[in-house]
This record gives C-alpha cells, sequence and structure tokens, in this order.
C-alpha cells in the first residue's frame, strides 16, 4: 500500500509540523478510502499561530487599503488560476460532483475576494462639526478573527470568510471541518503566494477541540463560524466568555412555495436543485416544499420524471455525473434514519429512500435522490435539518396558510416562491421570516448579495458591503479646538 501523505499545520506562511506527532484521517466519501493524513493543531502549533496572528496583524493592518486590495486581488486570480486543482481537491474531500465544484466552489470563492478587494479602499469615517470642536470616526479592524468552516463548501466558506476579514485589516485563524480539511490549505497557499504577509491566514487543523480552543482564546476579537445550530449555541457561549463578536452561519429547513401559476418547469427545477444540489447538503435548501393544490399533480408528475431520468449518480470526478455522495458513513447512515422516520410517520415515499452503490463507485456513501408526498408540518422530516436529498412535499390552499405554515419554525436561513403574480411574489416574501429569499430563482448568491439567517439560523451576514461593518468598530475621535472648560 503507498504509504500517505500527511499534511501539517499553515502557520506564518509555511507549513509547521506538531509535536504530538497526533494526525487525523480525511476520507474520500466517495470510496470510504483514506485519501491522506492531517496533524492536529497541538498545543505548540496553537500557540504559535496566535504569535504568528499578531505578527501578521501588525504588518497587514498598517498596509494602504490599496496595498491590501492589490494582493487580495491577485489571490483572486490565483484562485482562477488554479480552478481545476483546486475543484478536484474538494470533489476527492466532499464526494461532490465535479461538474459542480469546476464551475462552483472555487469561483464563488474567487468572486467574494474580488469583490471585498475592492470595497477595501472605500472603507470610510465620518466627520462632524459639534460647535466649534468636532468629532470624526474611524473604522478600524478588530484584530485577530477565527473562522470555523463546515464540510459541505470547505474552499468557498474559507473564502467568504477571509475576503471580509482581510480587506478590512484583520488577520484570520481558520480551522476547517475536519472531514475536509485541504481547501483552507490551498486557500492559505495561494494567499502566500499573492504576497499576503506571513501571519494573516494561518490555518489549524483539528475537531471540535480545535474549534473550543479558538472560541474559547481571548486574544481573538471574532468568530465567524459555519455548522449546525447546536454547535453554533457552543459557539456563542464560549465566545460570551471574552466578549467576542459572533458571525454564526446555521442549519435552516427552508420552505419553497409553489403557487398555481407557477412556471412548471422552472418549479421543478427549483425543487430538484434545492434539494439535490451537492446532493443535499446545502444550507439553504428549500426542503419543505409547498405546492398549491391545484399544480400538484402536474407538478409531482415532472418532478419524479425528472428525478428519476436526469439524475445521474456515481463517481464524482467522472464529468457525466451530477449527483455525488454523502460527507461520510455515519451521515449516510443518519440520512437513511431520517428516512424510515419518514416512513413510520406515515409519509408516501415516490422514490430513492435507499443507499445506492454505483458501479463506478460501490464503496462511497450515496443515498439515491428521495421525494417523499402526503407529508404534514409535525412529520419530523419536514421540521429537522436533514442535510441530505430528502425533499418533503406539502400541499396548501390559500396565500395566507402558506405564509403561516412556511414561517412555524424555529429555523429562517432561506424562502423562495413561485409564482408569475409580481405583486403576490413581492407579498409573500416579505412576509417570510427568512434572510435569504428568491423570487422565481433558487439558490443564486453572488458575493454582491448580503447572506444570512433569521431566528435560530444564524446571526450576522456573510458578502454584500454590509458585511464590512461586522469586520471594523468604529473609533470616534473628539477635538476640542477651544481651550478645555472645568470646574476644578
Ligand atoms: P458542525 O457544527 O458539526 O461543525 C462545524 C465546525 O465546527 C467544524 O469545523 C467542527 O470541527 C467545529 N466544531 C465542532 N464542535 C465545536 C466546538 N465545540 N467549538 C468550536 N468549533 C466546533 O457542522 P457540519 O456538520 O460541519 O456542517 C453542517 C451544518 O452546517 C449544517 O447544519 C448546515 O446547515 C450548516 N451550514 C450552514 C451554512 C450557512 O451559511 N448558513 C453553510 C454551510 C453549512
Amino acid at each position: 500500500m503507498p504509504t500517505l501523505v500527511v499534511y501539517q499545520n499553515y502557520v506564518h506562511g509555511q507549513y509547521m509540523p506538531n509535536g504530538t506527532g497526533e494526525t487525523f484521517e480525511v476520507i474520500n466519501p466517495a470510496t470510504g478510502q483514506v485519501s491522506y493524513l492531517v496533524e492536529r493543531a497541538d498545543e505548540a502549533v496553537q500557540q504559535a499561530a496566535i504569535n504568528s496572528a499578531k505578527s501578521g496583524f501588525a504588518t497587514w493592518s498598517k498596509m494602504t487599503a490599496i496595498e491590501r486590495s492589490r494582493i487580495l486581488l491577485k489571490a483572486a486570480s490565483l484562485l482562477r488560476e488554479h480552478n481545476d486543482e483546486l475543484a478536484a481537491g474538494e470533489v476527492l474531500d466532499t464526494g461532490k460532483p465535479w461538474q459542480e465544484a469546476s464551475v462552483v466552489d472555487v469561483v464563488t470563492g474567487a468572486d467574494s475576494i474580488e469583490f471585498f478587494a475592492g470595497l477595501a479602499p472605500s472603507i470610510e469615517g465620518n466627520q462632524q462639526q459639534v460647535g466649534d470642536d468636532f468629532y470624526y470616526t474611524r473604522r478600524e479592524p478588530l484584530g485577530i478573527c477565527a473562522g470555523i468552516g463546515a464540510w459541505n463548501y470547505p474552499l468557498q466558506i474559507a473564502c467568504w470568510k477571509a475576503a471580509p476579514a482581510l480587506a478590512c485589516g484583520n488577520v484570520m485563524i481558520f480551522k476547517p471541518s475536519e472531514e475536509t480539511p485541504s481547501g483552507a490549505m490551498r486557500l492559505a497557499e495561494i494567499f502566500t503566494l499573492a504576497g499576503v504577509p506571513n501571519g494573516v491566514f494561518n490555518v489549524v487543523q483539528g475537531d471540535g477541540r480545535v474549534g473550543a480552543w479558538l472560541t474559547g482564546h481571548e486574544d481573538i476579537a471574532k468568530i465567524s463560524f459555519t455548522g449546525e445550530v447546536t454547535t453554533g449555541q457552543k459557539v456563542m457561549a464560549a465566545a460570551a466568555g471574552s466578549l467576542k463578536e459572533v458571525t454564526m452561519e446555521l442549519g435552516g429547513k427552508s420552505p419553497l412555495i409553489i403557487f398555481n401559476d407557477a412556471d412548471i418547469e422552472n418549479a421543478v427545477s427549483a425543487a430538484m436543485l434545492g434539494n439535490f444540489y451537492t446532493q443535499g447538503e446545502v444550507c439553504t435548501n428549500g426542503t419543505r416544499v409547498f405546492v398549491q393544490k391545484d399544480i400538484y399533480p402536474r407538478f409531482i408528475k415532472r418532478l419524479v420524471e425528472r428525478t428519476e431520468q436526469n439524475i445521474i449518480c456515481g463517481d464524482p470526478m467522472n464529468t457525466d455525473t451530477n449527483f455525488g455522495a454523502l460527507i461520510s458513513k455515519s451521515h449516510q447512515q443518519k440520512v437513511l434514519d431520517y428516512i424510515e422516520i419518514g416512513k413510520a410517520q406515515g409519509a408516501t415515499l415516490l422514490t430513492g429512500g435507499k443507499a445506492l452503490q454505483p458501479e463506478n463507485s460501490p464503496h462511497g456513501f450515496f443515498v439515491a435522490p428521495t421525494i417523499f408526498t402526503g407529508c404534514t408540518d409535525q412529520m419530523t422530516i419536514a421540521k429537522e435539518e436533514i442535510f441530505g436529498p430528502v425533499m418533503s412535499v406539502l400541499t396548501f390552499s390559500d396565500e395566507e396558510e402558506v405564509i403561516r405554515r412556511a414561517n412555524d419554525s424555529r429555523l429562517g436561513l432561506a424562502a423562495a416562491v413561485f409564482t408569475q403574480d409580481i405583486t403576490r411574489a413581492h407579498r409573500v416574501i416579505h412576509q417570510l421570516q427568512a434572510g435569504i429569499c428568491w423570487i422565481n430563482a433558487f439558490g443564486a448568491s453572488p458575493a454582491e448579495m448580503p447572506v444570512g439567517g433569521y431566528k435560530m439560523s444564524g446571526i450576522g451576514r456573510e458578502n454584500g458591503s454590509e458585511t464590512l461593518k461586522a469586520y471594523t468598530q468604529i473609533k470616534a475621535v473628539y477635538v476640542g479646538m477651544m481651550p478645555l472648560e472645568s470646574p476644578f
């Protein structure tokens, strides 16, 4: 058997060995085989990452915004230049199809870096006269920020967190998911190649223990977290100890509402994208598909036809494959367990509902695209985030009813409405409790658009110019122009 590559942590512009020799395995979800090993960040690595980040901050925050912008633009262009190699790395780690990774994952990461690089020089304070005196404000960086990522879009998540942080003059210590550690390492290498000073973007590797170390560390000013609600709660509680700022990008159980007058093919496309893209492992998925009663028979017919005919499951690197493997054996089991719960609670399984063993990838963690009908709002599959290719279809009669039912969730990440009636589209969207909304569209998330959740789906936003505020703090400076009045 060939020896496995062992990756180290990325600190101060280079790979750094840990002292303990402790490693963890990274599994290829499409084969079930170990792809490579990664050294866990021990205390020596953690301390080095903090020291390095402090020195990186001293350099980076003193540079002009134009200089930072120029370097970040170079990084964005290097990401695009290395698109195919980076996308292949994402496929190996995540099991998602090459078809997607090669046109989405790296590209949308690069877009965000480009977007924030463009905004960096426009960060400004203001000035106001107060009698003879005046004050002015400065938007200053926060310092060392930590990014903690999930495993579904590893490189993109690292880019979306690093881009606004670095553009504002902060530095970042990033911890990717232990299931998908390579994207962040590659990004760190590219930043170094682009001229980002050492210490500005360090990558520490490991599981929740390394994450918990970051969230508790008093030298870290902010945590930007992407992951499950329950982990987010732990992170926020730990961050409270040193009053860190937090951004929370958490889970969803989003409604996709299809009215009688919707374009059927578009609506079916949305339901499939919103449940089967990245084999259902997308936080914004529209997993509660509410279909108005008149359109329901035609909608379901086309949905099942297209799902059974057009989905090609298999080796994710095969260019024909459009449906990949779930992240791990345990996650595959979790998704299959939800399917059993759906059946036991009385939902009707229309298609899928089982593990798959495609010929060209027989040992991968695949689950067939699954559609349940006859669902009720109370069923577990219609309430909990499954994070796999399991769609719950529900029917409704009128607008008021569907809005009430769509909002009856503690989560509020995304929502979508399909209708040809322009006033209804806006009226309904405005009443939905969700941060990321689409009208006659699904899944688009350009760098210009702020994204994040309502309710328990999150706090704060990523992308969009709004996010600059979350990575800067305001210093107000009062300037006295007259002799100081004092009773003493
Ligand atoms: P997870 O919560 O299990 O892990 C996320 C990260 O947190 C990992 O890096 C993990 O190592 C780390 N972690 C675990 N315990 C920790 C602790 N105590 N302190 C600090 N860090 C800790 O989530 P996951 O399974 O990797 O990702 C799937 C989830 O992410 C889904 O719920 C999905 O909806 C969500 N997600 C949300 C968005 C969004 O933008 N809203 C995007 C992608 C994924």
